[in-house]
Order: C-alpha cells, then structure tokens, then sequence
C-alpha cells in the first residue's frame, strides 16, 4: 500500500539561547505578539529594543492589557501608543478569537509566546492575515508549535479550521527553563502515547484490516525507545533534554503527516482521557492525564507496562490517580463507560476498547491492579 504522503513538509526548530534576537529587523518593525503574562516578562525588554531600532516608535503605554488591538496601523506614529499589538490570550473560543485577529492593523508578523493557546492564537492569526509567524513555544508540555493544524474551541469541542507552518520555530532554552519543570516533564506523555497507540493501530489492522504501515509503526517504536533510553535529561528539564522532545515531536508529527492520521502516536490513552475529561468536568495537565491513561490502556491491552511505569519514575513525572486529580471511583466509571463512549465518539479510530462488548466493574478493578 502507498503512503498517502511520504514526503511531508514538517517545522523545522532552532535551538538554543535568546534565539529572539537572531531574527531579522523588519519582522519588529509593526509586530503582532499572542502570549502570557510570564513569558511576556522574560522577552518585552527585546521587543521595545528591537521595535525601536526597526523603526516603529516605542511608547511607555505600549502596555499590554486591553483586548483592542492594532486601530491604528504603524505607519502612523503619532498615534502609536494606541496601538495594543501585544495580546495577552485568555480564550481560544472561535468567535473571540476571530474577533481578536481581524482587529489589528497592518503587521510586519506574528509572534507566538508561550504554551498552547498564545501558539494557536498566533497561528490563527497568520493564518488569517497572510503574516510571517514566529512561534517561542514557553514550555513543551503540547505539540502546538510542532503541528500545522489551527485548532480553535467551539464550546466543549475543538475543531481544526486551518493550516499554517511557522517561518521561525525557536526552541529557545532559557525560556523553556523559566516554566514549572513538571510542565514540562509533561511533555513526555504525547510520546509515551506511542507505546498504546501503536498496539492499537496494528490490531485495528490485523482485525479490520485497517491500513496498516510497519515502517512508518517501526519508526514511531523507535521514537518512543530513544524516549526511555535517553529522556532521564527531561527530568531536570536540561538543553538536551528538551532538545530531544523537540525532536521527538517533529518526528512524530512527520509519521503522522505521512499517513494522515495520528495512528502513530494517539490511540485508546487518549480515549480514556477524553473520557475522564468528559465524566467529571475536570482540567488536568494533559500530558500527566495521558501518562496515567497510557498505563491503564497498557494493561487493558494485555501489554507489559513495567517499561513505560520505569521511565515515568526516573522522569519524575507522577501518574498517580491522587497527583492527576481523579479519584479511584472516577477511573473506574471511566473504564467501564469506555465501550460505549468510543462508539458514540465516531471520530475515534479503532483501539483496545472498541474490541470490547462491555467491561464490568469487576474487569476495571482486574485492570486497575495491574497498574496502582
Ligand atoms: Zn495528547
């Protein structure tokens, strides 16, 4: 069978040290920037340097805040210190969103600065507005800066609504180190998922006959090995730990790229996470949810997951129901209501609990005790 595509364009990352000063001038001349209040701190003394010294008049009320954004294009001067080109995101919500980038004048790009949602919002705009994008992603606890889909919420929902590659992706350490290291630790668990994803995949193959790639599945495998051979830098959040995250998330993203799905990384562990999510109305950090929901679905897979469980140990990042923030009964509803909950998601592609007519409460203790 052909790969759908098996040359995929993928972002490719800069790595290193204040890599914000390395870019040209002319992308500060009128900058849009989507980011957060702390790592907005680390990086606006550069903005208003290097925005002086492209041109653009540097104003004491260039003070982030207000929503309004951009009434009045750079071009005019006098009456830039209207101008709000820094937007701090609060909501990814798609009206507000769209609001928020129709609203700025003419730019000379956009800058994404800090974790998911500044990214997304970024890459909304660029998107919309045609604009060079730069994407400082503040902390690798999601593969946002790594993936071309523009992803906005509608209520509950996410939906993808578009498709943009940055022009500059700086993976920029001392940024990245300013943030919690469990955030980025979290990071870990969109690779780990390949451990649950790939068993999935291959049976969705065998049983369905579901196409099914051993290459690009070898590669992923791959992935996840150097991850538990090398990915103890991660614990203490180091420049070559993250670098390999980095790398880890572009390589994946490429696999995913080349067969048009996300077989290679996301299976039944995210199911039971979305499922969690849904049941108890909960906000988790999702990397340390999935890490908790890789182990159960191993189990319920019938794998072993002494390997995965030892690498989360030496990574420091705790699974534990109690340090996610679900409860033991909360776990278990979710198991039980997997079945059926994957079948009423008919997004979901085919994994362990699709191949399940019910599961009892008595089966979900039975998994349970392979894993607490
Ligand atoms: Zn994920």
């Amino acid at each position: 069978m052909e790969l759908p595509n098996p040359n995929p364009r993928v972002a490719e990352p800069t790595f290193g040290s204040e890599l914000l000063r390395t870019l040209p001038d002319e992308l500060f001349e009128c900058p849009v920037v989507h980011t957060q209040p702390e790592p907005w701190e680390l990086v606006k003394g550069l903005f208003h340097a290097r925005r002086a010294s492209a041109g653009a008049e540097a104003h004491e009320g260039d003070e982030p805040g207000r929503v309004h954004v951009g009434r009045v294009p750079c071009a005019q001067p006098e009456l830039a210190s209207a101008v709000d080109w820094v937007h701090m995101v609060q909501t990814m919500e798609h009206a507000r969103v769209r609001e928020v980038s129709a609203s700025f004048g003419p730019a000379s790009a956009v800058f994404g600065i800090g974790g998911g949602s500044a990214l997304d919002h970024a890459k909304y705009t660029a998107w919309t507005r045609k604009l060079p994008l730069i994407l400082v992603p503040s902390l690798l606890s999601v593969d946002a800066a790594f993936t071309k889909a523009v992803g906005v919420r509608e209520g509950s929902r996410v939906r993808y609504v578009g498709e943009v590659y940055p022009d500059h992706l700086l993976v920029d350490y001392p940024l990245i180190q300013a943030a919690p290291p469990l955030l980025n630790r979290a990071g870990a668990g969109d690779i780990l998922s390949i451990f649950t994803a790939l068993w999935d995949w291959k049976e969705a193959g065998a049983r369905l006959g579901e196409a099914y790639f051993p290459d690009v599945a070898a590669r992923s495998a791959r992935l996840l090995e150097r991850l538990l051979e090398k990915g103890e830098a991660l614990r203490d959040v180091t420049p070559e730990g993250l670098r390999l995250l980095a790398e880890l998330y572009v390589e994946e993203v490429r696999l995913c790229e080349m067969v048009g799905n996300s077989r290679p990384e996301e299976g039944s562990e995210h199911y039971l996470a979305y499922c969690i999510e849904a049941q108890t109305g909960g906000h988790y950090l999702h990397g340390q949810l999935v890490a908790l929901c890789i182990l159960v679905a191993g189990a319920a897979q019938g794998q072993d997951i002494g390997p995965v469980r030892g690498y989360l140990g030496r990574l420091g990042l705790d699974w534990r129901p109690e340090a996610v923030g679900v409860t033991r009964d909360q776990l278990v509803g979710a198991l039980c209501a997997m079945p059926s909950y994957v079948r009423e998601e008919k997004q979901l592609l085919p994994g362990v609990f699709h191949f399940m007519e019910a599961l009892s409460a008595e089966d979900a203790e039975a998994i349970l005790k392979r894993v607490l």
